[in-house]
């Protein structure tokens, strides 16, 4: 029997896409897996311990608790804290051994009270922001005001300088801002000390930048096999979401579908009830556009997506019955879904739809090889 509504996870695809992005690098260029936001809902440490089998040298998380728990998980490899440190949880960063993000004298400081308190060195990387208008140090004074702390704490260690792109995947007008900000990031490292790595590049400009991925390129949404930009690289979706039919019925020519009866029977139809809903973390505003694959055939979501259910029109699909498998992302003989095309019906992106999957969606793991690890 199949379970209400389940997401199944395939690390062993993570590792792939990481082995494809790794393979494309040259030889001192290293990759960052990132794996923040649980590891894009893939489950962060299988996400990790794939990653790491992949060739991963560092993963990146958004905040010190999502670091503590791979620490917790085992993972031993190099884990950078994207975030800004904060006066809350700079110190138990400290103690998980993570490296954090600075943009400030006083955040070295808070660094340093950190270290001094664990008994732990602590390693940093400095955030330049060149046109992203979020975190980090904008100019060449404030960045020497950072030089300046960081020498006055001995036990704060600079191990890195990064940027972030905002555009890397825009048109050519976004192409000639990322050229921008590349030439200021250059231009803000310039004299740092040599053991210091430079990294900028996320998914989008690793693939469309070679030229830019300078010492470290960090893997996002590419790791998960949905890359923004075209690419050569083979790279694979690693998580596939279904739901079960709980009912089917026929529906007489003027029949409605769901609330606000926005929806319409023009002749006798079919219609299969499926139990996933925005409940589920299925957009509402997919009402309308969205298809589910059933018997491997696309089945047109009809009518409003409800909190728990919604309503598919298997007119032209023989035999579905309840119980019968509901593909929401994934494929199924020659057809296909992507957390793409869902996000195109839903009208956003991709990273949002494999977030939104929801907590009530049964997480499943394929390939218990990476459920607890010998990792690095
Ligand atoms: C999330 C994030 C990434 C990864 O971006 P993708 O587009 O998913 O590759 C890289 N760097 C920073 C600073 C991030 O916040």
């Amino acid at each position: 029997m199949n379970p209400r509504n389940r997401r199944v996870v395939d690390p062993g695809k993570i590792e792939q896409n990481m082995r494809e992005i790794c393979s494309a690098l040259p030889e001192h260029v290293r990759a960052l897996a990132v794996v923040k936001a649980d590891g894009y809902g893939h489950g962060a440490l299988q996400t990790a311990r794939a990653a790491i089998h992949g060739g991963a040298s560092m993963l990146a998380v958004a905040s010190v608790d999502e670091g503590t728990a791979l620490r917790d998980g085992g993972i031993r490899i190099p884990i950078l804290v994207l975030g800004a440190v904060t006066g809350y949880d700079v110190k138990q960063g400290a103690e998980a051994g993570l490296i954090q993000t600075v943009c400030s004298p006083d955040m070295v400081r808070m660094c340093e009270s950190a270290a001094m308190e664990t008994g732990k060195q602590t390693e940093v990387h400095l955030k330049i922001d060149t046109g992203m208008g979020r975190i980090g140090i904008r100019t060449e004074k404030e960045k020497e005001q950072v030089m300046k702390t960081l020498r006055e704490c001995p036990h704060v260690k600079l191990g890195g300088a990064f940027t972030h792109f905002a555009d890397a995947d825009g048109g050519e007008d976004g192409e000639r801002y990322t050229e921008q900000q590349f030439r200021r990031f250059l231009e803000l490292t310039d004299g740092l000390p040599e053991d210091v790595i430079r990294h900028c590049c996320n998914s989008a400009a690793i693939h469309r930048h070679p030229e830019m991925h300078l010492d470290m390129v960090r893997a996002g949404i590419s790791l998960y096999g949905y890359p923004p930009v075209k690419t050569n690289m083979s790279l694979e979706p690693c998580m596939t979401w279904t739901a079960t039919v709980s009912y089917v019925k026929e529906l007489a020519p003027g029949s409605y579908v769901s609330y606000g009866r926005t929806w319409q029977a023009n002749r006798t139809i079919r219609a299969a009830t499926v139990t996933c809903g925005y409940g589920d973390g299925y957009h509402r505003s997919a009402s309308g556009k969205a298809c589910v694959l059933i018997h491997g055939r696309r089945a047109a979501v009809i009518g409003r997506i409800c909190m728990d259910q919604m309503v598919a029109d298997v007119t032209d699909i023989p035999d579905v019955k309840p119980g019968d498998e509901v593909i929401l992302i994934g494929r199924e003989e020659h057809e296909q879904i992507t957390a793409e095309d869902l996000a195109k019906w839903s009208g956003t992106i991709s990273y949002e739809i494999l977030l939104s999957v929801g907590s009530r969606v049964k997480k499943e793991i394929i390939h218990s090889a990476y459920q607890k690890g010998d990792e690095g």
